[in-house]
Formats: structure tokens, sequence, C-alpha cells
């Protein structure tokens, strides 16, 4: 299958470079594959739905657009040269932004839908997204290393507005950096190239593909414009790839069709309800400033175009929890999840909200499923919280550790508190513990508390060693040096009756930190 994949590539490429385009598009990466088909696939599988969590969920408002994008996607898919499981999904977000995982896991925002206007040009993007699929872009970038650069990823993924990329955990950090994925300019003319070619096949007018970039390059002089942080982000538009479509659009030959009525026709019910989202996008920004007045009022005006939006109550929940109404924010929430079940976050929020309220029971739940939608530092840490509440230290641990990946405030806390709990629950790996003697010779347990908590009830044992021998002849009860322990301070207690007259006698004195708690 690849094998003929690539040398079709090479033939068209063969043909382009005779037209002088001057692009060579089949990369000789593509013979080292460390990445197998079937992997690659089960990594898109995998990191297919905390991706769209992550950019705000499925648009499930209007399924007949999806359908509608879906049955576009299948047309072209069907003319690929590679056979993928591909899946296409519309999703609740307002940057004009589309992406492809490996293993054909295309998205489509919303809020690039407004900005089309024909079928033709819906094909022009999703055909792009298939080649980046197909011809193993993303699974290369993998291969040569490129997606672990978390650092350089981070910076990618806060230009694509995903505000909760920083607190995503665990195994679901990979969904962010699949997503942010930055082709070369090399994947980015092959997708283009090869794009028109499955919009020919498709029966599609490929100069739809001229068009669009027209537009876009029109576009991206308004500096404004949401396609910054969005398409353009990651496929900057240029009069180099409009030239070049045109030469492929050349080779091809105009004609075919271009479904603007039909697209007119299925973005209808979408483009009517846009102020709705303009108006939330606002709301949310409003919010985030302070100005809960502002939200609300906007909040209100989406809600009476679009009743049925599950974000729109989610927004009202974030004003009244800024306001200290929890009651009235677990009744927004409850109502964003009845509305959208599926969607990770009123699910955290109504977690907080109710472990806030002291309702430690009903928040647990919550979490552990905002956590199988997408796993969350926030929802991890306060999930270790309310199992450090109920005595259950291992499972704290385990909570913390996994919050603990998280390179934000939250993920600082939680290391803080991983490692509270580690110090008591093994004090003598962190205790400086040794007898010391007076100038009398009186014996002294001391300990040290080196760490930055402070620990109660520190208990130890003594050991006595034999002078020949070297094995341990006597040892004592458990003994309190310390009720209280701060950080920095040592605790001693003097061993009743024990006296050294020398050095060597003291260093048959051995203290061993028994156990410590963590100070209430
Ligand atoms: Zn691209």
């Amino acid at each position: 299958m690849l094998k003929t994949f690539t040398s079709k590539f090479a033939a068209a490429a063969l043909v382009l470079l005779l037209v002088g385009c001057g692009t060579n598009p089949v990369t000789h990466k593509r013979e080292l594959q460390l990445v197998s088909e079937s992997e690659e696939i089960s990594i898109g599988q995998k990191n297919y739905m905390p991706a769209r969590q992550q950019q705000g969920g499925d648009y499930i408002i209007d399924p007949e657009l999806t359908t509608y994008v879906q049955s576009v996607g299948k047309k072209l898919a069907a003319v690929s040269d590679r056979q993928l499981p591909y899946e296409f999904v519309v999703l609740n977000n307002s940057v004009p932004n589309a992406w492809a995982m490996p293993g054909g896991k295309i998205a489509f925002n919303r809020g690039l839908l407004y900005e089309l206007n024909s079928e033709a040009e819906l094909a022009a993007v999703l055909g792009h997204e298939i080649v980046h699929a197909a011809a193993r872009h993303g699974a290369q970038s993998m291969e040569t290393g490129m997606l672990l650069q978390g650092a350089v990823m981070a910076t990618g993924i806060a230009a694509q507005d995903n505000r909760y990329s920083e607190l995503i955990v665990g195994s679901a950090q990979l969904s962010s950096q699949l997503i942010a994925t930055k082709y070369g300019r090399d994947d980015e003319s092959e997708a283009d190239l090869y794009g028109m070619h499955y919009m020919k096949k498709a029966d599609y007018d490929p100069r739809a593909a001229v068009t669009l970039q027209e537009t876009f390059v029109r576009l991206s002089k308004d500096r404004n414009s949401s396609f910054i942080e969005g398409l353009f982000a990651s496929h900057p538009p240029s009069q180099e790839r409009v030239a070049a479509n045109k030469a492929t659009l050349a080779q091809l030959g105009e004609g075919g069709v271009w479904g603007r009525e039909i697209y007119a026709q299925k973005v209808a019910k979408l483009k009517a309800t846009r102020p709705a989202y303009q108006d939330y996008d606002e709301g949310v920004q409003a919010l985030a400033k302070g100005d809960t007045n502002k939200a609300e009022t906007l909040a209100k005006k989406a809600i009476a175009i679009e009743p049925r939006e599950a974000r729109f109550q989610e927004l009202l929940g974030d004003i009244a929890v800024k306001q200290n109404h929890n009651e009235a924010a677990l009744g927004y929430y409850k109502r964003a999840i009845e509305m959208q079940p599926d969607y990770f976050r009123p699910y955290v929020q109504t977690g907080v909200v109710l472990n806030n309220l002291g309702r430690k029971a009903e928040a647990e739940p919550y979490l552990k499923r905002s956590n199988e939608l997408l796993p969350t530092a926030t929802s991890y840490y306060v999930l270790g919280q309310i199992a450090e509440d109920r005595g259950d230290v291992r499972g704290a641990m385990q909570q913390f550790g996994i919050a603990a990946g998280s390179e934000t405030e939250t993920g600082k806390a939680a290391i803080a508190r991983y490692q509270r709990l580690e110090i008591a629950s093994n004090p003598a790996k962190y205790l400086q513990a040794a007898a010391q003697a007076d100038n009398m010779g009186y014996v002294y347990a001391v300990v040290y508390n080196p760490t930055e908590v402070t620990l109660a009830n520190v208990h130890v044992i003594v050991v006595h060693f034999n002078a020949t021998t070297r094995q341990p002849d006597n040892q004592s009860v458990s003994l309190l040096v310390a009720a209280n322990l701060p950080p920095g301070k040592r605790g001693q207690l003097k061993l009743p009756g024990i006296q050294v007259y020398k050095p060597e006698d003291l260093k048959l004195y051995r203290v061993l930190v028994e156990r410590a708690e963590l100070a209430k």
C-alpha cells in the first residue's frame, strides 16, 4: 500500500518538475518509517477524543452539518492514495482552523465554516488535510522527534486558542502536541498539490483551491484577523502558494462542481447563530478580565439567539463561581452537562465547586468522569485532596503525582503536596537522625528536619551495637523526639541513664526515624 503511494507521488512529482514548479514533494524521509501504520492508526484513535475535547468539543447542535462535512470528506478520502480509517468532525471552536492527526483523524472548526463560500472550498481544505494524514506528515514529525520539543510546542498550542493545553496531563499531552504540529514547507506544498488532485478526482473544481488561497492572502493582511491564531499559524498564506496552486490548476484543468448553493444551505443555521458565538467569545474574554456584568449580559444575549448551546450555560456557571454563587453555578453546569454529556469541562467545574462546598463524596464522580474525557491537573489535584482528607495517602500521592505533570500553578501545588505526603510516609528518607553526646557524656537522640514541611510526633528507635561483633544487641522502645518539628529545626531527647566516655562508644548508638506525621 505504501509503495503504491510513494511511487504515485514520485510520478506526479516528476510531472511537476517538468512543468517547472520547482517543488519536490517526494520526501526521502518516507523511507525511514519508525512508526508503523498500525501504530499510526492507534495514535490517531487514542488522541482524537482528547484533542477534540481541548479544542472546545464537538459541535453537536447541528448534526446535519457534521454529516455534510463528513460526506465531503469521505468523497475525498475515497480517492486518496492511502486508505485509512478516516473520520471527520466539526468542532465547537470559533477560531478558523482545521487539522489532521496521524491515522486520518480530521477536525474542522466551526469558525472556518463561516469563512467558506462553496463545497469546493470545503473540499480544498479537507483534501489538504487528508494529504497530511495520507502522506504521514504528522507521523514523520513524530519519527524525527519534533513532537518531543515540548517547550516549542507549548507556544504553538497557545497560539491555537487552546485554553486547556497546559492543564492536560498524562498520555493525553501527546494529543495537544499532535494538533499543534507545524509541518514543513515541503509537506505543505505536497498537501496543496495532492489535495487539488483529490479534488479533481472527486469531481470538484480545483480552481477553488486557488481562489481560497487568494482569499487567505487577502485575509492575512488584516492583522486582527482571527485566522492569525488559527489556520494561518500553521499555514501562512503567500503569493508563492497561490502561484503553485495556479500551476497545479493549469496541469489539472479547470472545471467541476462548486456547490455554492448546497454549501449555503447546509451552513445557513450555523451562520445565523454566528452572533451568539461572537457574544459568547467576548463574554469569555470579559470574564477573564473580571467583568462579570458584561460577561453575563453577553452570555444571556447568546442564549436568546441559541438556547441549545451547552457552552453558554457553562459560561453562566463560570460567572456564578466568580460571584461566589456556588449553588447557582452547579445549576448551570448541570444544564450544560445535560445538553452535551460528553464534554469534560462542566464536570471539572462541578467537581471543583462541590469540593469547595465540602461535598467531597459528590465531587468525586464528576472529577473522575472529566478525567475520562480529558485528564486535567485540576481534576487530579482535587481528587488528591479528597483522598488525602480520607486518609488515603497512597491514593492521594498517585493523584498528585499525575497532576504534577502539568507545568502550571496547579502542577506546582501538586508537587508540593506530593512531597509532603512522601516525607510523612517515609520520614526516615528525609529527616536526619544521629546520636550525640554533651560534654558530660550524656547521650541524646537528635533529629534535624531539612525539608520545607513541618512534621509532628517524630518518633525514633535507638539501637545499640556490640563493640566486638558489630551486631545490634539492644534497642529502645519507640521514643518521641519532637511533638512539632518545623523546617530547618532540630529536636532532641536525652536518653535516660545512658552516658559515654569516649567517642568510639557514641558510635555504637544509631538513631533511626521510626515515624512522623504532617503537622495539622
Ligand atoms: Zn497543511
